[in-house]
């Protein structure tokens, strides 16, 4: 019996000399430590009882033993669930007993302020990284490790959504889900033991685990392994990197920066962007600025990475590509599930090797979100263009029906974000005595009194009437999350009163 993905992914890595991680002071790890290490917490987490299929729930700072704890998991065929690092005890609270963890791991800081929580749960409460209690018992453990035998479609990590449309769902992972879809990437984004990715995103949410981890396990890559994008590191390590995986926001803020320029990223040879929206214009500015096309990428929690703009060929702005090899991908009628023709906006749905297993102890809401022929309803709008790339349009909750009419936010954003004075906006819809829902404008102005006046004539003959926006809020910024997220739930919430 085999355990694939510790043997595709994590068994390359042992006895390596070659260099894995770089970490922020400068100091490099060894593939060889790397395995190292997660051999010994593999044998911890044995001798703690966390054996095949009992839920490893992990909330730390992002760090080498942080990864290591996720193939020491794969290895020991325990489940591994990363948290975000923001959630607050409460938070942690409804996470802990929705999957009910065996065993938590925390940073040694916070051991004292979370072990009431622990007793309560009754979870297993240690701690991670330098100075960890986790870390000082695998230390004590030999450092290798006979993996159990796992097949495809073993559990491999519960892995919880964003909470951008409601409560966090815990999405089963097998692994053939992180598998196929780390092969798919590494093919099409062409990783090979050359590369060096700048990884500056956070390791508890897909992109930073799955697609950027994986991708560089199983290509026997390099990582530059920063906890967080800060400007100043990321141009100090730029030099060594050959690839960067980021969400819009980092793209934003670097273009927001004079040092970016040609020579600052003339030797890269890839940047992917995901997890939100980039904008038409952010790419086009990139584009103008360093000569490389961002190579924009679609998918969610629950199904890995369904769609990709071509390594070669065009990458078109605005868009988010093909379906990946293996997923099938179409559009259709919300309602009742029919495929609809290409050109015709609907509910983005998807099938394949990628798509996970369901959702943690919903079985109805897992049954409720797959069609009878096996296709997983993403929630997401979207339309095929007429070169078959994928345009997505806004996610199906937030679809403003306004006196019956079907309003999508983006086109009245594209229009928006055009108009003079403003850098930004977000369209919701908000409880309307006449209208059932009216459209409402969120927009961030590049000064503090933007021209209202004016940016309402300006859409007036580029939207139909029942488009335009009833009313407008001005705010200094988007609420978004650690992903770069608009949080469109929450502002929806607080204006929730606007016409009552
Ligand atoms: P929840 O499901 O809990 O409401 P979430 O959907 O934000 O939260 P994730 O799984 O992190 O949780 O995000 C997946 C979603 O992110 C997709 O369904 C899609 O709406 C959005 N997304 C990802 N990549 C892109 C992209 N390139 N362009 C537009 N949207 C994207
Ligand atoms: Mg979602």
């Amino acid at each position: 019996m085999t355990n694939p993905l510790y043997d595709a992914l994590f068994a390359p890595q042992a006895g390596q000399d070659r260099p894995f991680m770089t970490l922020p002071g400068g100091d490099q790890l060894s593939a060889a430590d790397f395995h190292d290490t997660l051999a010994r917490f593999a044998n911890a987490l044995r001798a703690l009882d966390v054996g095949p299929g009992e839920r490893v729930a992990v909330q730390a700072s992002k760090s080498p033993q942080m990864l290591a704890i996720y193939g020491a998991a794969v290895a020991s065929g325990a489940v591994f669930l990363p948290l975000n690092s923001a959630y607050t005890p409460e938070e942690l609270e409804y996470f802990i007993t929705d999957c009910g963890a065996r065993l938590l791991l925390v940073d040694p800081a916070r051991i004292s302020a979370l072990t009431p929580l622990a007793e309560k749960l009754g979870v297993r409460l240690e701690s991670l990284g330098e100075g960890g209690s986790f870390d000082a018992l695998a230390d004590t453990l030999p450092a290798s490790f006979t993996p159990e035998p796992r097949s495809d479609d073993d559990l491999t990590a519960l892995l919880y959504t964003s909470g951008t449309t409601g409560r966090s769902k815990g999405a089963m992972l097998s692994q053939r889900n992180l598998l196929s879809n780390a092969e798919a990437l590494v093919d099409l984004w062409r990783f090979t033991s050359e590369d060096v990715l700048l990884h500056a995103l956070p390791i508890f949410h897909t992109h930073g685990l799955f697609v950027a981890s994986n991708v560089v396990l199983l290509s026997r890559a390099q990582m530059i392994f920063l906890p967080k994008f800060e400007l100043d590191q990321v141009f100090a390590f730029l030099p060594q990197a050959t690839t960067m995986m980021g969400v819009p926001t980092f793209y934003t803020r670097l273009l927001g920066d004079a040092r970016l320029c040609r020579e600052t990223v003339d030797h890269m040879r890839l940047f992917v962007s995901g997890s939100a929206p980039l904008l038409a214009e952010t790419h086009r500015e990139w584009s103008e600025r360093t000569g490389h096309a961002i190579l924009e990428r679609y998918g969610m929690t629950e199904t890995n990475m369904l769609t990709s703009n071509p390594y070669e060929g065009a990458r078109r702005p605005g868009t988010v590509g093909h379906p990946l090899p293996g997923v099938s991908l179409r559009i259709a009628d919300p309602e009742s599930g029919a495929a609809l023709p290409q050109g015709e906006t609907g509910m983005i749905e998807v099938r394949g090797p990628n798509v996970f297993q369901g959702y943690w102890q919903m079985p109805e809401k897992t049954a409720a979100e797959f069609r009878a022929d096996g296709y997983f309803m993403t929630g997401d709008l979207g339309m095929i263009d007429d070169q078959g790339y994928v345009n997505i349009v806004g996610r199906a909750k937030d679809l403003i029906i306004s006196g019956g009419y079907n309003v999508y936010p983006k086109e009245i954003e594209l229009v928006l974000d055009d108009m003079p004075g403003v850098v930004e906006s977000a369209v919701i819809g908000l409880p309307h005595p006449d209208f059932g829902e009216a459209v409402v404008a969120v927009l961030v102005p590049d000064k503090a009194t933007p021209d209202i006046s004016a940016i309402e004539s300006g859409l007036s003959d580029k939207l139909a009437r029942y488009k335009q926006p009833k009313a407008y809020i001005v705010l200094p910024e988007l609420p978004r999350n650690t992903m770069g997220k608009v949080q469109k739930a929450a502002l929806r919430n607080d204006y929730a009163a606007y016409f009552k």
